[in-house]
């Protein structure tokens, strides 16, 4: 059995009047991460832990910051992509773990929602796609709401 195993970890400073997606879904509130793309933390970490897994480099050697076809772009295509080189190597996931460090907004009611996109984009089912949240507790950067980070493992598996 040929297993590989990736792990991931982004993070976006946070900023008044900007969107909040993260795992696909828009989080409700007037704060929201900044970065070149749509800066959806948990689906960075995500894409680092896949590529990873195969050690293919990191998101930003991909998806350069300085490239302006990635200006503002859904995060979900570049997961999309993402698996596109996970599969031409004839890997699929098996499972994957992730933590959001957010202080506010709550992001357990919308986990369910997350689940069900990234499963879809990554071709799994929900049950394999843990999305796990914590606070910091209102210490440091994380817990004064100044910024949002996530950690992610993935397990893959070659057909
Ligand atoms: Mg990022």
């Amino acid at each position: 059995m040929d297993l590989r195993i990736g792990f991931g970890v982004d993070v976006h400073r946070l900023e008044d009047g900007r969107k909040f997606m993260l795992g696909g879904v828009e989080l409700p509130g007037t704060i929201g991460p900044v970065g070149h793309s749509d800066a959806d933390v948990l689906i960075h970490a995500l894409c680092d832990a896949l590529l990873g897994a195969l050690n293919l480099r990191d998101i930003g050697f991909h998806f350069p910051d300085t490239d302006p076809r990635y200006k503002g772009i859904d995060s979900t295509i570049l997961l999309q992509n993402v698996m596109v080189l996970i599969k031409e190597r004839g890997y699929r996931l098996q499972n994957t773990d992730c933590t959001v460090i957010l202080e506010q907004p709550k992001v357990n009611p919308h986990i369910p929602a997350m689940q069900e996109i990234l499963a879809r984009l990554m071709d799994t089912t929900p049950d394999r796609v843990s999305i796990k949240a914590t606070t910091h507790e209102k210490v440091d950067s994380f817990g004064e709401g100044k910024a949002v980070k996530a950690y992610a493992v993935c397990l893959l598996m070659k057909d």
